[in-house]
C-alpha cells in the first residue's frame, strides 16, 4: 500500500511526506490539524486508478478532512474494501512525471520507465503518446551508478536534480529485494523540490527471510484465511472460485488438473476448479492431511480431485498417505474424493485404497475420466 511505500521510501532518503494513516473518521480532525489543516485523503488498498475511483481527495480544513475520511472509508476499490486512509498535507503540484524500476524478465536485466506524462495510468500513456515513455534497460552487475541515473533523467526529460531521487529509488529497489518499485505521481512541487506523491512496491518473498520487518506489511485483514491456514503448514496452495477441490504433486500438474477440471465441468453446469493445491514431492500422511484438512475447510468445495504421479513418492506410499489423512481427519472428512493415481507402484497404490475401501472415496483410472467424475460429484452436491 502507498503509506507503507513511503516508509520504505523515507527509509532510503527518497523525499516523501509520510503523514497520518487513521482507521476511524474521527481521528480526521486531529490529524488534519497537526497536518496543516489542508489535506489530501488518500484510500490506502492494493489498486492503483484509486484517484478516478474518488478515493483521493482534497480537504480544505479538517472538518472537510472529516468528511472525506467518513466517504472513502468503506468504499470498494476494484474489490478491495477501504479499511484505512492516509492523510498528507496537501501538495503544490507544478508537475507530474511517472517513474519505475521492474525486473525485464525477457531481456535478462532491470527496466527503468520514466515520462513527463505522470498522475495518469502509465498505460493510457503508452496508448496515446508513447513517444513520451523513455525505457531505459539496467545492466544489473552495474545498476544505476551516477553515469546511468544521469542517462535516465536525460532520457525522461526530468530536472537534472532527479538524479538524486532516481539513485535512491535504486536503492529501495535492491535494499529491499523489490521487483517493483513505481511513483505514479512523482512531482515537481510549486517550489522546485521533487516528491514521491505516491508508491507502489512488490517485494520479492523469496529474500523475505533476508527483511524480518516485511513481515509487518502483510495486509492480514485481507489475506483469504484458507490461504493464510496453508502457508502456516507450508503448503503451496491458491484459493479460487470454483467447487472441485484439486490437490496434486507437482506445479506442472496441478496447473494441468485445474485445466481438465474445468474442461470437465463444462458438461457439468459450470462447475470449476476450486484452489491449486501442490503437496510436493514427498507427500506424506501429514502433508496429505493437512491439504484435505484445508480443502474440506472450503465450503465451497463440493468434490475433491487428488491427482498424483507416483516418482520418488510412490504411489503405495501415497495411497497410505490418503488412507490415513481420512482417519485423522475422521468426520471432517465429509466429501466425495476422486483419486486418480499413476506412475511407480501404481499397482500397489490403487490395491491398498481398493482394500481401505473407504466410503467416500472413488479410484479412477484416468485422468479425464477421474476429472470428469470429480465435476459430475460437485454438480449433484
Ligand atoms: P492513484 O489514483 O491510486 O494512482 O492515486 P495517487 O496517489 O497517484 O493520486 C491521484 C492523483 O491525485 C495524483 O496524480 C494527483 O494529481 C492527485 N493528488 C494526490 N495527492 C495530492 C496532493 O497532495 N495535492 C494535490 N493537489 N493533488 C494530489
Ligand atoms: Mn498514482
Amino acid at each position: 500500500m502507498e503509506y507503507q511505500a513511503k516508509e520504505l521510501f523515507a527509509r532510503h532518503a527518497v523525499p516523501v511526506t509520510l503523514g497520518r494513516v487513521i482507521e476511524d473518521a474521527a481521528d480526521a480532525a486531529e490529524a488534519a490539524e497537526t497536518l496543516g489543516g489542508r489535506v489530501v485523503v488518500k484510500a490506502q488498498v492494493k489498486a492503483g486508478g484509486r484517484g478516478k475511483a474518488g478515493g483521493v481527495k482534497l480537504a480544505a480544513d479538517p472538518a472537510e478532512a472529516t468528511e472525506r475520511a467518513r466517504d472513502i472509508l468503506g468504499m470498494d476499490i476494484k474489490g478491495h474494501t477501504v479499511r484505512r486512509v492516509l492523510l498528507a498535507p496537501a501538495a503544490d503540484i507544478a508537475e507530474e512525471y511517472y517513474f519505475s524500476f521492474l525486473i525485464d524478465r525477457a531481456n535478462r536485466d532491470y527496466l527503468c520507465i520514466a515520462s513527463t506524462e505522470g498522475g495518469v495510468e502509465i498505460e493510457e500513456v503508452a496508448h496515446t503518446n508513447p513517444d513520451a515513455i523513455a525505457k531505459i534497460s539496467i545492466d544489473p552487475a552495474v545498476g544505476v551508478d551516477d553515469a546511468k541515473a544521469a542517462e535516465i533523467v536525460a532520457a525522461a526529460g526530468f530536472p537534472p536534480e532527479a538524479a538524486e531521487v532516481v539513485k535512491s529509488l535504486w536503492t529501495v529497489f535492491i535494499a529491499e529485494d523489490a521487483s517493483l518499485v513505481e511513483v505514479n505521481p512523482l512531482v515537481k512541487l510549486g517550489d522546485g523540490r521533487l516528491e514521491a506523491l505516491d508508491g507502489k512496491v512488490t517485494l520479492d518473498e523469496n529474500a523475505a527471510y533476508r527483511h524480518p520487518d516485511h513481515a509487518a506489511f502483510e495486509d492480514k485483514a485481507a489475506a483469504d484465511p484458507l490461504e493464510a491456514a496453508a502457508q502456516a503448514k507450508g503448503l503451496n496452495y491458491v484459493k479460487l472460485d470454483g467447487e472441485v477441490g484439486i490437490i496434486g504433486n507437482g506445479a506442472g500438474l496441478v496447473m494441468s488438473t485445474l485445466d481438465v477440471v474445468a474442461y470437465a465441468g463444462e458438461a457439468h453446469g459450470g462447475v470449476k476448479p476450486a484452489n491449486f493445491l501442490d503437496i510436493g514431492g514427498g507427500a506424506s500422511a501429514e502433508v496429505m492431511a493437512n491439504g484435505l484438512g484445508i480443502i474440506l475447510g472450503d465450503a465451497q468445495v463440493k468434490s475433491v480431485f487428488v491427482n498424483v504421479f507416483g516418482g520418488i513418492t510412490a504411489c503405495d506410499a501415497v495411497s497410505n498417505g490418503i488412507v490415513q489423512a481420512l482417519e485423522l481427519l475422521g468426520d471432517q472428512a465429509n466429501k466425495p474424493l476422486v483419486v486418480r493415481l499413476d506412475g511407480n507402484n501404481v499397482v500397489e497404490g490403487r490395491k491398498i485404497l481398493a482394500q481401505a475401501n473407504h466410503p467416500l472415496v472413488t479410484v479412477v483410472d484416468t485422468m479425464d475420466g477421474a476429472a470428469d467424475r470429480a465435476a459430475e460429484l460437485a454438480a449433484q452436491a
